[in-house]
């Protein structure tokens, strides 16, 4: 067990991190590794079981979409970052890199799956068409629509997140970084020499905070009231049947992990948006979602596919769907990390390392443009 709720509160912290999820103890660590001194705040007691991660590059749209959306160049930039977040992984021996398959999720998805593959090698990420039999054998199931081909990217896999957070926060902590949990700010406060952090039972000031507590900053900081939101997810965990690779379908918005006894398949509302409105805890499970995700288990992975245990989350996008990184404009103190629009495994481990790299030499290498809080200006 890292960090103990009842270990004091620091007067003053060079750096103060708020979030102890990927994000936030991978800024840790990488600041920590830089030399500063670094204490981490996390409201909850301990972690939030996360289970099995599809690790895919990019964004969820398809290729093509989003250089329709931000230009060749931009999105050239938004793929190398993501790539470079699952090398950041597989060297740190967290992705077991499995290889990905998209797969149209309904016959209008068809062109756009086929022809993301040409766009992803074009923008250089080696990528390939796979006809359907090779594509449902590498699954160990069935392509959901007959016979439609699957586009096949091998530098994507499965990460075990709860391994992931356990590791970065053992790491962190024996290089000096003070952990605390159980410990919720409830303020952020601007001040002349730094920024206060405020909470229940007293605050720390720091040189500068660290902000990667995801959808919660809409709460914490009016900055992030209009750029960072919940969107609700559905997981299914599923006995019998372990894929072969890890898959998504539906835009991306439903995706397919194996891990080491099975899979688990997740969507979220934008992949179901006529389903579940009005539905904001995480932890409610609306019957014609999770109907959906058993259907969906089992036309992936045939009927051995046995539900087990379902459950829910809250991931943070934003408003237009990229993340928040570095300083935010005019408060050069605090520094956003967060909003990886349900893409956490490749883009919070990289995102967070140019959030440190920004703040312990002045410059952070290949943060894509449209990535940084400056772009709000
Ligand atoms: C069940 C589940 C499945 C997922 N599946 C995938 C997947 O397949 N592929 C993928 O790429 N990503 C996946 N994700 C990642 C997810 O979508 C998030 O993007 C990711 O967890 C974000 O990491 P983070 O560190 O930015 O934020 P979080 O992990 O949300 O961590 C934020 C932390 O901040 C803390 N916090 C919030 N408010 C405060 C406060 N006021 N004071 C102190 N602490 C505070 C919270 O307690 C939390 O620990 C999954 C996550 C979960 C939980």
């Amino acid at each position: 067990m890292t960090g103990r709720a009842e270990e004091p509160l620091p007067e003053r912290a060079e750096v103060a991190v708020v979030g102890a999820g990927v994000a936030g103890l991978s800024a840790a660590l990488g600041l920590a590794r830089g030399g500063a001194g670094v204490v981490v705040l996390d409201r909850a007691p301990a972690p939030v079981p996360e289970g099995p991660w599809a690790a895919t590059v990019g964004l969820a749209e398809h290729p093509g979409r989003l250089v329709a959306a931000v230009g060749r160049s931009a999105a050239a930039a938004i793929l190398r970052f993501s790539v470079e977040g699952l090398d950041l992984l597989a060297e740190a021996g967290h992705l077991r890199r499995t290889g990905g398959l998209a797969l149209a999720g309904s016959p209008a998805e068809v062109d756009e799956v086929r022809a993301g593959a040409a766009v992803l090698a074009d923008l250089g990420v080696p990528a390939e068409v796979w006809e359907a039999g090779r594509a449902a054998a590498a699954l160990g199931g069935e392509v959901l629509v007959p016979g439609a081909p699957a586009r096949f990217v091998p530098a994507e896999g499965a990460v075990d997140a709860d391994a992931l957070v356990a590791d970065l926060a053992g790491r962190a902590e024996r290089i000096g970084v003070r952990l605390l949990r159980g410990a919720p700010v409830i303020g952020i406060e601007d001040a002349p020499t730094g920024v206060d952090l405020v909470l229940p039972g007293g605050r720390l000031r720091a040189e500068v905070a660290v902000l990667a507590a995801g959808w919660s900053l809409a709460s914490l900081d009016r900055w992030f009231a209009d750029k960072v939101h919940p969107v609700r997810e559905r997981s299914l965990r599923v006995d019998g049947a372990r894929p072969g690779v890890v898959a998504t379908t539906a835009h991306g918005f439903c995706t397919l992990a194996p891990d080491d006894g099975g899979a688990t398949v997740r969507g979220c509302r934008f992949a179901t948006p006529d389903l579940g409105v009005g539905a904001t805890d995480p932890h409610e499970a609306v019957p014609p979602v999770e109907a959906r995700l058993a259907d969906l288990a089992r036309a992936l992975l045939g009927k051995a596919a046995t539900p087990r245990s379902a459950a829910g989350h809250l991931a943070t996008h934003t408003c237009d769907g990229l993340p928040v990184l570095g300083p935010v404009p005019g408060r050069p103190r605090l520094v956003a990390c967060a909003g990886w629009n349900g893409r956490a495994a490749a883009l919070a481990p990289r995102g967070a390392a140019a959030v440190a790299q920004g703040l312990l030499e002045g410059r952070a290498d290949g943060v894509p443009a449209l990535m940084r809080a400056d772009r709000f200006v």
